[in-house]
């Protein structure tokens, strides 16, 4: 068995059945003989069929977040909108089956057409930060398009997964459509990627995982899409509004407690400004309410393990000094303390690697060519925010920075009918919008002589 652990309070509040590769296979197995049947169903009832599962999801929304926050130590409030999203993610896709659009090409001696064809059976592998919405990105597109799924969440955070696919059941979602597949990465998820009847793999984890993914997927040359680490940048220029700029940043990078491939944790802040911008940041990071994940007030919880705190503390070397840090409850929890160092250098290690976790590094820049060669000043290009007055700087700097989802005056990433993904080390390909749909389908070229 798992034993699955509440990061609150340290203790065990499930335990779920741990998979093998033998339970893989029999996924894969019930997966592809589900699959004829499914991407048969005509695509109007499809849709109905997605819509009722966002139906459902929507019904049960206020306890998934409970054991959403529970499991992962989110806040509750962060764990409604999670599942907020999921069902708002269910309910786009479930518009495309009917808007799975090919082409006609005109050519010489007859008619040629193209179609969006299923890729078959599914392998998709989600990491413990944000487990059900990550799911919803991979498992909505997938169905939608006709493919039949299996799916391994995170063996720490399991249990949104399981019962999603009780739900999926409940709302009519044939059997061996969506299969759980809760086990090890090095043992599940190596069998799903290496399975020869798994005709893809979409992934979301960390940059060192996803490279041995890549590579035991070449065997079978399996499509994947990759959803990999970051480091980015949360560039403030002088002339922006610094107080609001201040006032966001805290959360840009300690929202998930810092547990979030999109933490702005390299905060790029133009000399002049710095003094002021830490003065402002301070009295934010001070002011944040880090505790009980249940508490509607809570804006941090703990981090996912015991074990991940240690990683995250490894990042308070000799390199960095703590300039302020915001307070934690006394207790068993995984607590971690949101964490702003001296302003540093682009090259000292917690500005380099991801920390993944509520630890953020502030780097003085002069002017708009250096904050450009700052922000790419990394193996990663997930995403990023520019803070800037000047709308044409602020456009400027945004093409010029090498990333899969910027915004400006602002620290938002995620929509569910916009592409989401990485540039560089942080990727390959795109989850959520029309894009996600390419990636879970083929092109089928069709010509039919008219003599
Ligand atoms: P991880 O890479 O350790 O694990 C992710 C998933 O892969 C888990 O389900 C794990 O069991 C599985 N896995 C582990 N070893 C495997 C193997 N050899 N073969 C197949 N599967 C294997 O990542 P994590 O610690 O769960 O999550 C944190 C990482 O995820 C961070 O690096 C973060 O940046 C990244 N992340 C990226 C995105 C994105 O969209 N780009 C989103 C969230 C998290």
């Amino acid at each position: 068995m798992i034993e699955v652990v509440e990061p609150a309070s340290a203790e065990v509040m499930a335990e779920v059945p741990r998979a093998g590769a033998e339970d893989v296979d029999d996924a894969v197995a019930r997966a592809k003989e589900a699959f004829p049947g499914w991407r048969a169903i005509a695509p109007g009832e499809r849709a109905k069929l997605l819509h009722g599962l966002a139906d459902a999801l929507g019904e049960r929304a206020s306890d998934l977040a409970v054991l959403e926050a529970r499991n992962a130590g989110k806040p509750i409030a962060d764990a409604r909108g999670e599942i907020a999203m999921v069902v708002d993610c269910f309910r786009y896709y479930a518009a495309a089956p009917e808007r799975l659009l090919g082409q006609t090409i005109p050519v010489g001696g007859g008619i040629d057409m193209t179609f969006r064809e299923p890729l078959g059976v599914v392998g998709l592998i989600v990491p413990w930060n944000f487990p059900l919405v990550i799911t919803s990105w991979k498992t909505a597109p997938a169905l939608a398009a006709g493919n039949t799924v299996v799916l391994k969440p995170a063996e720490l955070t399991p249990l949104s997964a399981i019962e999603l696919e009780r739900i999926a059941l409940d709302a009519g979602i044939p059997e061996g459509v969506l299969n759980v597949v809760p086990g090890p990465g090095s043992v599940c998820g190596r069998r799903l990627v290496e399975h020869p009847d798994v005709a893809k793999i979409a992934f979301t984890g960390s940059t060192e995982v996803g490279r041995g993914i890549a590579a035991g997927a070449a065997g079978t040359i399996k499509r994947v899409t990759l959803e990999l680490g970051g480091k980015s940048a949360n560039v403030v220029f002088a002339d922006a509004d610094t107080e609001a700029a201040a006032a966001a940043a805290p959360l840009a990078v300690f929202g998930n407690a810092g547990q979030d491939c999109c933490a702005r944790s390299r905060i790029l802040v133009e000399r002049e400004a710095v003094d002021d911008f830490m003065a402002a940041l301070e009295r934010t990071v001070k002011s944040m309410v880090v505790g009980d994940p249940l508490d509607e007030a809570t804006q941090m919880g703990p981090l996912i393990s015991s074990s991940h705190r240690e990683t995250v503390a490894s990042f308070l070397d000799a390199e960095t000094r703590v300039a302020f840090r915001g307070d934690v409850p006394e207790g068993p929890g995984f607590w971690f303390p949101p964490t702003v160092l001296e302003p540093t250098t682009n090259d000292v290690r917690a500005a380099r690697e991801e920390i993944f976790g509520p630890v953020a590094a502030v780097i003085p820049f002069s002017g708009e060519a250096e904050a450009i060669e700052l922000a790419n000043d990394t193996i990663y290009g997930l995403s990023g925010s520019i803070w800037c007055g000047d709308g044409a700087r602020a456009l400027r700097v945004a093409r010029a920075i090498d990333a899969g989802v910027l915004s400006i005056n602002s620290n938002s990433s995620v929509r569910v009918s916009t592409p989401f993904g990485g540039f560089k080390q942080s990727g390959v390909g795109r989850e959520l919008g029309p894009d996600a749909l390419d990636h879970y389908t083929d092109v089928k070229n069709v010509f039919y002589a008219t003599g």
